[in-house]
Order: C-alpha cells, then structure tokens, then sequence
C-alpha cells in the first residue's frame, strides 16, 4: 500500500496563519510590531532568494522585516559591528545572519555575536547547550519543523525507534536532542556508520539529512515507518532541459510503496523552515517584551 504523503507546504501554511493571528496580538499588546533583521554578505544567488523569501513572508505574516545587506568584501568587524547594533535595538526581536559567509569570515565567531535571545536560527552555542539539557531556547528551525510534522502524523512518539541518517550542528544534532526529548530510542547514523541499512531496518521514525540524492532505499525502511527527508539536492538536467529535478535523500518513488508515512520534496520538510522561522522570531518577540504566549500556541 502506498504511503501517506505528510503535507508540508499546507502544515507551513497553517502555521503561518496562526503566526499571523498571534502577531496582530502582539502588536495590540505591545504597540509595535515583532522585528526580524536578515543579514547577507556578499550575493550568492541561492542565499539572495532565500533572504528575498523571508522578508517576504515576515511581512506577510504582519511582522516587521529588516534587511542588511553587506558586499562580499566588507570585513568581519564591519558584520561583528553590524550583529551587535542589531543585538541593542529593541525594535529587533530576531537575527538572522544568512549563511554560507565569504570565507574571510569566521561564521562561529559571528553566530556566537549574536544575542542568544534573539537567535532565531538556534545556532548559538547557548541555543544548542539549552536544547541538550532540555532548557527553553532557540531550536533550529528544519529539525523543529521535522518534529511538528512527525507530531502531528504520529502524536506521542515515546517509545518509537527513531534513526537520524546526518549530523550536522545545524539538521542531524538537534534533531537527535528532540527525539530523546520526545522519548524516542534515538539512533544517529553518518559517513562512517557500518551497515547504514540494517540500522535504518529498526527505525519505526527515519529522518534523512544527508545531501546525497535518492541514498535512503525501499529495502532499508521497515514496513510502516514514517520517512522524513530533509535533502534538497538538485539533479543534472535531463538532454533538452534547462533545470535538473529536486529530489531528497530517499528514493521516493520506491519508498512510498513501505513506508506508513513520508514526506515528499519538494513540498515536505523545504516549506517548513521559513515557517519555523517566523515562529521563532514571533516567540522571541513575545519574550523579549516579557508577554505570555501559551506554551502549546504556536
Ligand atoms: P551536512 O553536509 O552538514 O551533513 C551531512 C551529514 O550526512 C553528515 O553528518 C555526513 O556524515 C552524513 N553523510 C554524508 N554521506 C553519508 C553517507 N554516505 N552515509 C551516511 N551519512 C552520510 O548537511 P546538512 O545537515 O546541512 O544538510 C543535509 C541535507 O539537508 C542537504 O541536502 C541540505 O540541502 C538539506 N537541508 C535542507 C533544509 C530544508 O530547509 N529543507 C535545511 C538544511 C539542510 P559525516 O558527519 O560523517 O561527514
């Protein structure tokens, strides 16, 4: 039987509405709207879109949108100046420094600049310390969507055998801390993982952040399981197209026919982030005002 296909871009949508609902709240509350600052260096197409997409949808979201933009040549103390500005301004409740950086620039260094209150991306070093030990803060944006889509599929997750296949600071580490939260028995595979199938064979919940086009196969899944794929990888184009296809980490067409649940990309795990984002940057502005926003509202 074929997989339930987990909707991304409507679960996104839903939460933006309800972000929306909330930020007009605040704004009654607070008599100013919810800020958030994107900052990008240099002109990386990808980087421009996606910092184009934020703002995009901040305001859409009847929050305020702040954009700096710095040339590839400005020096990291002209972008350590620029996060510490920003870090003062009460207007701004979110930073978000737009990555890859020029390779002048030391991106640890940068991150760790910034407020870890207004550390909407949850890469500080504060962030990742409090989602170890269980604290309330600042969760990276992809695995917590991840997690909102894999909640709503499958409600309580206690229990459940949960495999990461990536263990990247900003996608396999913190997706890992949520599922220990959640109670799952948490399994973390990477380059180095013998018998990459017969450990996602247990998994009753995979989650895919590799970066390795249609990797994860049919005969690894264990019947019913639920597939996130967080990958994004663009194959070469097809004789006579312009653009390669999207795909994920999972062979979809395959997978789809074991799996319980799964989700697709594009149209998965992508329309989450941004999402997440304005969730975050909301909530940071609910804290930064000292206003209650209920624990389960967003
Ligand atoms: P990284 O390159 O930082 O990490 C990849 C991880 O995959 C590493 O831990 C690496 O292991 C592991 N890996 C690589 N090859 C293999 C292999 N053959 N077998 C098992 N594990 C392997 O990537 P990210 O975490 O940043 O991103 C992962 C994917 O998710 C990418 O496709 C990216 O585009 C996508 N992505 C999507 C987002 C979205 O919004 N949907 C947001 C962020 C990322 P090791 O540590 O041993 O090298």
């Amino acid at each position: 039987m074929s997989a339930q296909l987990i909707d991304g871009k409507a679960f996104a949508e839903g939460l933006r509405q309800k972000v929306g609902v909330l930020a007009a709240e605040f704004e009654k509350q607070a008599a100013r709207k919810a800020g958030l600052a994107v900052v990008l260096v240099g002109e990386d197409p990808a980087s421009q879109v996606y910092v184009r997409s934020k703002g995009k949808q901040t305001v859409a979201c009847g929050m305020a949108s702040f954009e700096y933009k710095l040339p590839a040549t400005a020096s990291e103390e002209e972008l350590l100046k620029l996060v510490e500005k920003l870090n003062g301004d009460r207007f701004i409740d979110g930073i978000l420094v737009q990555l890859p950086l020029p390779g002048h620039m030391d991106e640890q260094k940068v991150i760790a600049t910034i407020n870890p209150d207004k550390d909407v991306d949850g890469f500080h070093i504060i962030n990742a310390g409090r989602l170890a030990v269980g604290q309330e803060g600042f969760v990276p944006c992809t695995p917590l969507g991840c997690l909102m889509l894999l909640k709503d599929r499958l409600g309580d997750l206690s229990g459940l055998e949960a495999v990461v296949i990536g263990r990247s600071n900003i996608v396999g580490k913190p997706m890992a801390q949520l599922l220990i939260q959640e109670s799952c028995t948490v399994t973390v595979a990477h380059s180095r993982t013998t018998d990459l199938p017969g450990v996602v064979r247990r998994a009753d919940i995979v989650v895919a952040a590799v970066g390795r086009p249609e990797m994860v196969k049919v005969d690894w899944i264990k019947p019913g399981a639920t597939v996130i794929d967080v990958g994004i990888n663009r194959l070469p184009p097809e004789p006579g197209q312009e653009k390669g296809r999207l795909v994920g980490d999972v062979d979809f067409a395959s997978v789809r026919e074991v799996a319980g649940a799964i989700t697709p990309v594009p149209g998965g795990v992508g329309p989450m982030t941004i999402a997440v984002l304005l969730r975050n940057a909301l909530v940071a502005a609910y804290r930064n005002e000292g206003l209650t926003l209920a624990s389960d509202a967003l």
